[in-house]
């Protein structure tokens, strides 16, 4: 097992940054078992991607890149066990390769399987990632090791957990066939695409409406499975739209001081990169998900129950459309849809919840970025939840107040880590501990 000793911590944007004394990187369950035994605070951290202050910050680290065996497939389950720290492409291509799908995943390929679970990970148009457990075993405080299954209670705390009540350590996915979608994109006024959410969810097998701020616009991408050979009119839309982020990262370049200018901004966008449709087929993973990334964003997600999310949007479009409240937001607020589970602290805890995402394009600016603040206090003001990766301010107070199941979380961590060993300075004052 490799040791690093005394060195800085930098998350993927480079806006957490923490001293360590100890840090491992781990290839087996028995040496993650060990140093999880014998530290006094610890935290695991995957691809370090997430902007909340939830993977490091205490003197033990591990990083949990080198644990990503695939271990085994089930071929008449259509199940596969992986080693938590595998990263999702690699999943993905190598159940794609089987015939075998995920069917709800997020934008982003490169985040390791525990990360993407311990922080409730989601795409659109299904359940959170975590809800695809059919087994896991995790690493309890005392080193020893937990095997949960569907059947148990504690599958309901484990599935989001923060990575506070043990270290996820080898997980069963549930899979189903791969399937083809007829994906179609293209620009609506809010007055056509709001009003239909609920028509569409029930017709598309895929929706997502990427929200263009101060523009009264989204673009909507649907999808419908279709059969594989099926030919379709392809139409990727002009050729110039490749250079969206590199456009969107030169016009907000100076935002942070002339909040106004992103209004503008946005309607520039929109005319050069959201006004066009497209056509295409592919599997979910290969048409819908993001394969690269630069480091230069911070989110923010909030999440609401499918039935309010109306409401909170006009209020959200009244308020930054205001020009006093210099909450202008970058293009674009990404909305998407989770259906319900039994998941104590999953967005979509009895009932079906709209996802809607805030950047900023510009991480080292994101501290002045007023936006954050007005998305987080009209969500919260309706009963929203922030997602557990990205960047809010809420703590104990108000998570007690949107969370059916808090206070038994709470216990439960307590029970299971009673002197605090996974809890950094972040995670203590989430918990008020
Ligand atoms: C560009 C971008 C796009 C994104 N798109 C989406 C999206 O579409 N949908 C969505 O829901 N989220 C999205 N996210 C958020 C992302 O899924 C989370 O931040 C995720 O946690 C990142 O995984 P990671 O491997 O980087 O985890 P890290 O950031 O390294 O860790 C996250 C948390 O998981 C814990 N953890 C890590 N491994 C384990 C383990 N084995 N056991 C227990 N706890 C563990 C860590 O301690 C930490 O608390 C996006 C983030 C970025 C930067």
């Amino acid at each position: 097992m490799k040791q690093n000793k005394n060195g800085v911590w930098t998350s993927w944007n480079a806006n957490v940054i923490h001293n360590y004394k100890s840090l491992y990187k781990v290839t087996t369950e028995e040496e993650l078992q060990e140093i999880v035994k014998n530290s006094e605070k610890i935290r695991v951290f995957g691809s370090k991607q997430s902007s909340a202050d939830i993977a490091s910050g205490v003197e033990t680290l591990v990083d949990i890149t080198s644990y990503n065996k695939i271990l085994s497939f089930d071929d008449s389950a259509h199940t596969i066990t992986v080693q938590s720290g595998l990263i999702l492409s690699e999943l993905l291509e190598i159940i794609e390769a089987k015939g075998w799908c995920i069917p709800c995943l997020p934008d982003i390929n490169t985040i390791t399987i525990g990360g993407a679970l311990a922080t409730g990970t989601h795409g659109t148009s299904g359940k959170l990632l975590s809800e695809y457990i059919t087994q896991c075993s995790i690493v309890l405080a005392d080193g020893s090791v937990k095997k949960i299954t569907e059947k148990d209670d504690l599958i309901d705390a484990i599935r989001i957990s923060l990575g506070v009540l043990g270290v996820l350590s080898k997980i069963t996915f549930q899979c189903e066939p791969l399937y083809t979608l007829h994906v179609k994109e293209g620009p609506e006024n809010d007055s056509i695409w709001l009003p239909k959410i609920k028509e569409r969810l029930k017709k598309h097998d895929f929706l997502r409406i990427l929200w263009l701020p101060h523009t009264d616009k989204g673009y909507v991408i649907k999808g419908d499975k279709i059969d594989v050979n099926k030919e379709i009119k392809e139409d990727a839309g002009p050729s110039y739209l490749k250079h969206r982020r590199t456009a969107s990262k030169i016009l907000y370049k100076y935002t942070h001081i002339f909040p106004w200018f992103t209004a503008i901004a946005n309607k520039l966008l929109y005319l050069g990169f959201f006004s066009s449709t497209k056509e295409h087929k592919g599997s979910l993973y290969q048409a819908t998900v993001t394969k690269s990334r630069g480091s230069t964003l911070e989110l923010a997600e909030w999440t609401i129950g499918l039935d309010k999310f109306p409401k909170v949007f006009e209020e959200l479009k009244t308020e930054i459309n205001k020009w006093s409240n210099k909450s202008f937001i970058h293009i674009p607020m990404d909305i998407r849809f989770v259906y319900k589970d039994t998941s104590w602290l999953s967005y979509a805890y009895k009932e079906d919840t709209v996802t809607m995402g805030c950047v900023s394009r510009n991480a080292a600016t994101a501290d002045t970025y007023e936006a954050f603040k007005s998305v987080e206090r009209i969500f919260l003001k309706h009963g929203g939840k922030p997602h557990w990766a990205k960047r809010f301010a809420a703590k104990d107070a108000e998570l007690s107040g949107v969370y059916e199941k808090w206070g038994d979380f709470k216990m439960l961590r307590k029970k299971l880590d009673p002197a605090n060993k996974f809890l950094n300075p972040y995670l203590k004052d989430i918990f008020n501990e």
